[in-house]
């Protein structure tokens, strides 16, 4: 197909899109299984509370912009309320034998999969995400969090042997968007499994999972305070985080607003983790499986409309393979079905806010008004909502803002190498360092560049797999702190000397 500057593609791609819009009607059967409250109220020592703020705003189904339901704004007063309930909870979970800890989170992962379609659906609708990827990937994983970290509650010993390891205290967590339930999930259970209490600020634009969970938390029996959930937008999170009640901070977000949280808990005895933004590099070398690559490149950058920390969103493919891979890559798009969240077949559902859709817009101009070539899936999107086509830009080199900046959508960057040292000095010029992927059919490359790449995980000849034993986290402007397996378990316990380094 032919590659035109500057606008998008050409009716040979028109031919092998998908053809019209993905109907925005609800599939009934779906939302049959989703009853939602019109409001929400937060969730603090065991029991829905009315803000003190008195006041509520509304969560919004981003493939329609119809209201969900509205949401309790918490103020600094709710917050304290919240802070002070986990710690009163704290000196009676924290008693607990890790085996009646364990049985909780058991219980939690449990309920979590018999309700597994409600929440895959409420995801869906809060989020935009498609119901494949809530029903697949977001809701088992989540669930998975809890299971693998129970089995860690009454095993911290061995852990951590000889350290005597003990819960931090309270708990405040601050996460984003684009996973709500994932993001609770992999925040609250190692907290919880070692020992610690719970303060959750879930997204102002998503928050219904995270409330949906603590009917969960109520069913599973869990006492009255272990967890709490404040809803309301930056306010809300920068009070929670600036609660002298806190022992640790976890944040999961962007790099701006980390650095603010940094500088918010500096000079305080605070643990603080960071897990923040990406800008991943995936390496093709000519040697590759290229029909598996263009996979995986796939799966990097549309999975979860690109809303995702990890996304490949550079391309960085070695030039003699450069036209083939583009040529198969743009085929492939075109392939991808856009539209209806709840429709089973949709790969790539809706944008997940306004604000976001300005962004990749802004970002996406930049990269055309500076020459890149676009590259864009013929789709017509639904009238309603926030939709944008998956896009690939090529010629574009460092000093484009769209292969700099985290674009946090569908719009992939297509950069070239010669070499593989040539390869990693790329890679490694970002301010980021979360994620970078490999791919090359020779296991000594691999090592060699895994070695050299400045990324928290390094996926080879796959992308984006994600594991509840896999420690997850970045470097540099990515952020420190790992989360999941034995060394997410090291930021929620304090240790107590010992032979072994923490
Ligand atoms: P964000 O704007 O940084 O917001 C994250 C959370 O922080 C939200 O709950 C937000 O509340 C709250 N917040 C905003 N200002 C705050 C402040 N001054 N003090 C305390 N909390 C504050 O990020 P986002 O747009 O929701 O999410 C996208 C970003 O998250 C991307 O950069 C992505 O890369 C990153 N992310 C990283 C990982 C990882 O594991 N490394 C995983 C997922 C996402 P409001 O919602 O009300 O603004
Ligand atoms: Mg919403």
């Amino acid at each position: 197909m032919a590659k035109t500057k500057n606008e998008a593609t050409t009716e040979g791609a028109r031919e092998l899109t998908f053809g019209g819009v993905w109907n925005y009607a609800p599939s009934l059967e779906a939302v049959d299984h989703v009853t939602i409250a019109k409001r929400h109220d937060l969730f603090v020592g065991g029991e829905w509370v009315k803000p003190k703020s008195g006041q509520w705003f509304p969560t919004i189904d981003p493939a329609t912009e119809a209201v969900l339901s509205e949401v309790a704004q918490a103020n600094d007063k709710d917050v304290d309320a919240a802070v002070k309930a986990a710690a009163k909870a704290f000196p009676a979970w924290s008693r607990l034998s890790g085996e009646d800890r364990a049985r909780f989170l058991f219980r939690i992962a449990r309920i979590l999969l018999e309700r597994a379609r409600e929440f895959a659906v409420l995801e869906t609708l809060d989020n935009g995400k498609p119901i494949k990827e809530t029903r697949d990937v977001d809701v088992p994983l989540a669930a998975q969090h809890f299971f693998h970290h129970a089995g860690w509650a009454d095993k911290l010993d061995l852990l951590f042997p000889g350290q005597s390891p003990r819960p931090l205290g309270v708990v405040g967590q601050v996460i984003p968007w684009n996973f709500p339930l994932l993001m609770a999930a992999w925040t609250i259970a190692p907290a919880l499994a070692a020992g610690n209490t719970v303060v959750l600020k879930p997204a102002e634009t998503s928050p219904l999972t995270a409330l949906r969970l603590c009917e969960v938390f109520q069913q599973a029996g869990l006492p009255p305070g272990v967890v709490n959930v404040v809803t309301g937008d930056g306010k809300t999170g920068a009070a929670l985080v600036r609660h002298p009640g806190l022992a640790k901070v976890a944040f999961t977000g962007s790099t701006e607003v980390g650095k603010e949280i940094q500088r918010a808990v500096a000079g305080r005895m605070v643990e603080l983790t960071l897990e923040l933004g990406g800008k991943a590099a995936h390496l093709v070398f000519e040697d590759a499986a290229l029909d598996q690559a263009v996979e995986g490149v796939v799966r990097g950058i549309f999975f979860n409309q690109g809303h995702v920390c990890c996304a490949g969103s550079r391309l960085l493919v070695q030039e003699s393979v450069h036209d083939l891979l583009v040529e198969k890559l743009v085929r492939r798009m075109q392939r991808i079905r856009v539209g209806n969240p709840l429709d089973k077949n949709t790969d790539m559902g809706a944008i997940h806010s306004a604000a976001q859709l300005a962004r990749i817009r802004e970002l996406c101009d930049d990269g055309e008004q500076n020459g890149c070539t676009k590259l864009q899936a013929v789709c017509e999107l639904p009238s309603k909502g926030h939709w944008f086509p998956p896009t690939m830009f090529t010629g574009v080199s460092m000093s484009h803002r769209i292969a700099r900046e985290e674009v946090f959508g569908p719009v992939l960057s297509v950069l070239t190498f010669r070499t593989p040292e040539e390869a990693v000095e790329k890679a490694n010029n970002t301010s980021y360092g979360l994620s970078a992927g490999i791919w090359t059919d020779k296991g000594a490359r691999i090592l060699w560049l895994a070695e050299r790449m400045k990324a928290g995980v390094v996926w080879n000849n796959t992308f984006n797999r994600f594991d509840a034993a896999s420690p997850f986290g970045g470097m540099k402007e990515s952020g420190f702190g790992r989360e999941g397996g034995r060394q997410g378990m090291r930021a929620y316990v304090r240790l107590a000397g010992g032979l072994l380094p923490g």
